[in-house]
């Protein structure tokens, strides 16, 4: 079969004519359908994040359909529509049994420590896949298994109740989801920070209090849209040390900040005034769970979430497209989705 893999890191990514993966006793052999690039490959291509043993099949978004089930499998049928949960994980260890399986000690992610759906086929775990209802198309399907999940994991880190407070810093993919996972969860109001006019106006449209964070300090807009009173819940999804300071200064009394956005540096806080003083909590927040994809194909099912605003935009499982469009991941932000379509 047809994969597009990386071979060396720094390297173009490449065709390779491969066999097709063995299917285990409890594997769902998948044809893929849609397979989401994400600013993650980018890294990964780049050299970036290590990605082993290689040469490895990127991928890590995915839905398609069953072709093949492993002698155990119990759950699922040829031809269901069907999406992925990105982490393969042994379902036994501690990790796996406490429902923290991102921990698992065996546990690989797909598309970087094992092969992934930027190819024609892709064998997983039963575990981790998930029937995708008729009513989400592939494309929307395999997108929602890494930004929204993750979204929806740092609401759940950060216990967001009904009624509560919510701000979100930075409305690119996973700040629209949480965005509106947040509404759908009970939030009552929700602001959305960033510095992009467009995805201003985006959160707007789903409902958040846009804060434009050029026009002037975003906490103290926040703090005076709250009567000084702050949020009960920020997320950071920028991964910037202001961006971060600035979610827990957004915080009332007994908030929580979650802590989603990559970076190496180190950031400050006043002890205090900012987390002691107010019982504040900062958290972080790694991936997302299985156990959370039901919770997030419903509300996509249902309209809650709706990832049909973002413009997407499908490409054949060739290597040259797939390159073209991590080149531009490299330079730019995530405003267009492109999914490959084998
Ligand atoms: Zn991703
Ligand atoms: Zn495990």
């Amino acid at each position: 079969m047809r994969a597009i893999r990386l071979i060396k890191p720094g390297a173009p990514l490449a065709l390779q004519q491969i066999e097709m993966p063995t299917v285990g006793a409890r594997d769902v052999l998948i044809r893929v359908r849609a397979a989401g690039i994400c600013h993650s490959d980018s890294h990964y291509r780049a050299g970036i994040s290590p990605v082993e043993p290689l040469p490895l099949t990127l991928g890590h978004e995915v839905a398609g359909t069953v072709e093949a089930i492993g002698t155990d499998v119990r759950h699922f049928k040829k031809g269901e529509r069907v999406c992925v949960h990105y982490m393969a994980t042994c379902g036994r260890c501690g990790f796996c049994e406490g429902g923290t399986e991102q921990f698992c000690s065996t546990g690989k992610m797909i598309g970087k420590y094992r092969d992934g759906g930027y190819a024609e086929f892709m064998a997983v775990p039963e575990r981790s896949v998930f029937h995708l209802p008729e009513e989400i198309p592939f494309e929307q399907g395999a997108i929602m298994m890494c930004s929204s999940a993750t979204s929806l994991h740092a609401l759940n880190k950060a216990r967001l109740r009904a009624g509560e407070t919510v701000a979100v810093f930075g409305v690119g993919g996973l700040g629209i989801s949480a965005v509106q996972l947040a509404k759908a969860l009970g939030a009552a109001s929700v602001f959305a920070v960033d510095i992009n006019p467009q995805k201003l106006a985006l959160a707007k449209r789903f409902g958040a209090i846009p804060i434009d964070a050029n026009a002037a300090n975003p906490v103290e807009q926040i703090q005076s849209a709250t009567s000084g009173r702050g949020v009960d819940v920020a997320l950071e999804l920028i991964g910037l040390p202001l961006t971060m300071r600035q979610a827990i200064q957004s915080l009332a009394i007994l908030g929580r900040a979650a802590l989603v956005g990559l970076t190496q540096k180190t950031f400050e806080v006043a002890p205090y005034s900012e987390v002691l003083n107010k019982e504040a909590e900062i958290i972080g927040v790694s991936d997302h769970l299985a156990s959370e994809i039901p919770l997030l194909l419903t509300m996509a099912r249902s309209g809650q979430l709706d990832l049909g605003h973002g413009i997407i935009r499908t490409i054949p499982l060739e290597a040259g497209a797939i390159n073209q469009v991590l080149d531009g991941l490299e330079k730019f932000s995530d405003d267009v989705r492109v999914v490959i379509t084998p």
